[in-house]
């Protein structure tokens, strides 16, 4: 069909032209003189997403998967315990990562709709008082059913216990879409990728990592190569990279966070929040529920949505690419054929989050789906015209 495809999954997400262009460049030789000229700057500006003055971010060839890899081969060893919880796809995924990596995991089975446990994390943290958990995982935005986590709240407690456990979080649907604060909040590995928040191809493991962390890094005995913290500090140090780095992804990462900085991280997370709560908003007027269980938990990046009884989730998702050629996320595992998803992160303003309600209600329509056509789209149009902030318009 003429017109472009819409990508409406929560990732890849759609591509700036500004940062496909910056990735339109001769292959450069990375040894060479002045390409730390590149790299060293790249490297500072990259803390400032992650929130961190005193840890290092480093940046792997590789998915959001090799940066869960790289938490857990760099500062654990076999037999290790480690906290987590299991509330979608990839929460488990990162728990059955440290499983393969012959870890402990103490994984709390959490209903799929709801986040991380605050109250069953304080009693196992508080029950371990010879501090066998090395390490507790949070999943700050579930991309599977929509949900995200409150990673202050899980410091919190960590605090309040003195537990001396590292703190990994899964920001790869989470980090440059919606606040996150690597120091405040205590982070000592902070796992993202390229091909969400950040805009870009898939490619990059992006990876925040404390002093915490790399000191605990000393003594753990998994083997790591590919994802080695001291081969990636020894060699970025000096602008450089332990092997060969996905230089054109670089030049693309170099546009994405200019673009971020530019915007301002803060209204780069309120443009998320506006963007979602309009589709939240069409989701109700459609009469239909989303995974995630409650307002707590609703993710600014990614909407899960229930079909109701009686219908299949995948027929929408298939109408919806077939006849009207918008890509919506597939429910995972667990809620495969229940919900859709609908990605809202990245680069994306309001008419493009407009079109995914259109084809939406349309796929919806086709299937059999009740509602009235229109319903959620002006759901998202009386929200999107309300003025996004009347207290400060009514100061000025
Ligand atoms: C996409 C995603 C991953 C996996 O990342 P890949 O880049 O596909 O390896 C992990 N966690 C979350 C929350 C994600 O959204």
């Amino acid at each position: 069909m003429p017109g472009y495809k819409g990508l409406a999954v929560p990732g890849p997400t759609n591509m700036p032209f500004r940062i496909r262009q910056a990735m339109d460049v001769a292959l450069e030789d990375h040894r060479a003189p002045d390409f730390p000229e590149f790299t060293l700057p790249l490297f500072a500006d990259l803390k400032k997403i992650f929130k961190t003055e005193t840890g290092q971010v480093f940046i792997f060839p590789g998915s959001g998967t090799g940066g869960w890899e790289s938490a857990i081969a760099n500062t654990l060893s076999p037999g290790d315990t480690v906290l987590a919880s299991v509330f979608g796809q990839f929460s488990y995924l990162w728990v059955d990562l440290c499983q393969r990596f012959g870890l402990e995991v103490d994984a709390v089975d959490v209903e799929w709709g709801k986040g991380v446990p605050l109250e069953e994390y304080r009693a196992r943290l508080e029950a371990d008082t010879t501090h066998s958990i090395k390490a507790v995982l949070v999943c700050q935005n579930e991309t599977a059913t929509g949900v995200t986590s409150d990673v202050a709240g899980v410091r919190a407690i960590l605090d309040d216990l003195g537990h001396p456990a590292l703190l990994f979080v899964d920001g790869v649907s989470s980090i440059a879409s919606i606040d996150f604060r690597m120091d405040e909040w205590g982070v000592d590995v902070a796992v993202s990728g390229s091909q969400k928040g950040f805009m870009m191809p898939t490619g990059l493991a992006i990876v925040g990592v404390s002093q915490k962390a790399l000191a605990a890094k000393k003594t753990a005995t998994l083997p790591a190569c590919f994802f080695d913290y001291d081969d990636m500090i020894k060699t970025n140090a000096q602008g450089y990279f332990p092997y060969t780095p996905a230089v054109t992804l670089l030049h693309g990462l170099r546009a994405s966070i200019d673009m971020l900085l530019e915007e301002g991280l803060d209204n780069v997370f309120a443009r998320h929040n506006r963007l979602a709560s309009g589709v939240r908003a069409a989701v109700d007027a459609w009469g239909l529920k989303t995974c995630a269980k409650g307002p707590e938990w609703h993710s600014d990046t990614v909407t899960a949505i229930l079909v109701p009884e009686g219908f299949d989730a995948n027929q929408v998702i298939r109408i919806a690419y077939e006849r009207y050629d918008l890509s919506l996320g597939a429910g995972l595992s667990k809620v495969a054929g229940k919900v859709f998803r609908i990605g809202h992160l990245g680069w994306l303003n309001e008419i493009m989050v407009m079109q995914s309600l259109g084809g939406v209600e349309m796929a919806m329509r086709d299937v059999g789906i009740a509602f009235e056509p229109g319903a959620g789209v002006g759901a998202a149009v009386r929200r999107f015209t309300e003025p996004a902030e009347p207290m400060m318009i009514a100061a000025e």
